[in-house]
């Protein structure tokens, strides 16, 4: 069985005016199936262009992406979508739910876009009882707190069984304990049902639920995860987070 996620030699550069920006650099590991992975780092650090790269929703300038064995860059454009949809599920930071829509609307979306099937809403109902939002499922998503909301984005996350849950600071716009909450919650979904999470945060109180922490310094992967360096710069990286939080 090939590994889900393979990333190998993964090097971005965005052009700024006349300089670049060497967002990634030759940045290499794989994930296994049920592993629930954490990309740490401070800001700036490369994180989020790294997991654009793993989304498909970017290419890498050198390097590529393998997804179940399936070499990514071998895929055009139409291919991509599909492949994308077929294969992963996203969680953002501000959970991107249509306030038009209910709670059950909103997790049954992206398999009516993967085509209609008969077990779709059983499925989406009982994800919905599984992150512990089964009196909710009428409700508009506007009516609903952010813890619930990110509750609602995991279970939309998961409904197309994708073979990675990738998740960009999926608690970055949450307090400390519903943060917490909502962690163990991904973590314990990812262990009942062998699910592949890779999700960013630069929240330290996570990290101790991570099968594999991966951190990033200036677009590199390294090994050390608590080091001096990153205690600085995390301190700085929190406040920002505050800032946007209020
Ligand atoms: P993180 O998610 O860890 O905060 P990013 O991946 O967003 O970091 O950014 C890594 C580096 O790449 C930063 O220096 C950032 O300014 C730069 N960068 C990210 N996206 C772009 C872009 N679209 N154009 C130019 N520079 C970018
Ligand atoms: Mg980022």
């Amino acid at each position: 069985m090939p590994s889900v996620l393979e990333v190998r030699g993964l090097t971005k550069k965005y052009s700024e005016g006349d300089s670049q920006v060497k967002a990634l650099d030759n940045v290499s590991f794989s994930v296994e199936q049920g592993e629930f992975v954490l990309i740490v780092g401070s800001s700036g650090s490369g994180k989020s262009t790294l997991l654009n790269m793993i989304g498909l929703l970017d290419s890498p300038t050198r390097g590529k992406v393998f997804i179940d064995g399936m070499d990514t860059s071998k895929l055009d454009d139409n291919q991509i979508s599909s492949f994308r949809n077929k294969k992963l599920g996203f969680i953002f930071q501000f959970s991107n739910l249509l306030n038009d829509l209910t709670v059950l609307e909103n997790v049954l979306l992206p398999r009516q876009i993967a085509g209609s099937d008969d077990t779709a809403r059983k499925e989406a109902v009982e994800l919905l009882r599984t992150v512990g939002l089964e009196d909710q499922l009428h409700k508009r998503t506007n009516k609903i707190s952010g813890g619930q909301a990110q509750r609602v984005a995991i279970a939309r996350g998961l409904i197309t069984h994708p073979s990675i849950v990738l998740a960009d600071e999926p608690t970055g716009n949450l307090d400390s304990v519903t943060s917490e909450n909502i962690v163990k919650l991904m973590k314990s979904m990812a262990k009942k049902l062998n699910q592949t999470f890779i999700i960013v945060t630069h929240d330290r109180q996570h990290f101790g639920h991570a099968d594999r922490v991966v951190t990033i310094r200036d677009g590199r992967a390294v090994d050390e995860t608590f080091d001096e360096t990153f205690d600085e710069t995390f301190d700085e990286t929190f406040e920002d987070t505050l800032e946007v939080a209020t």
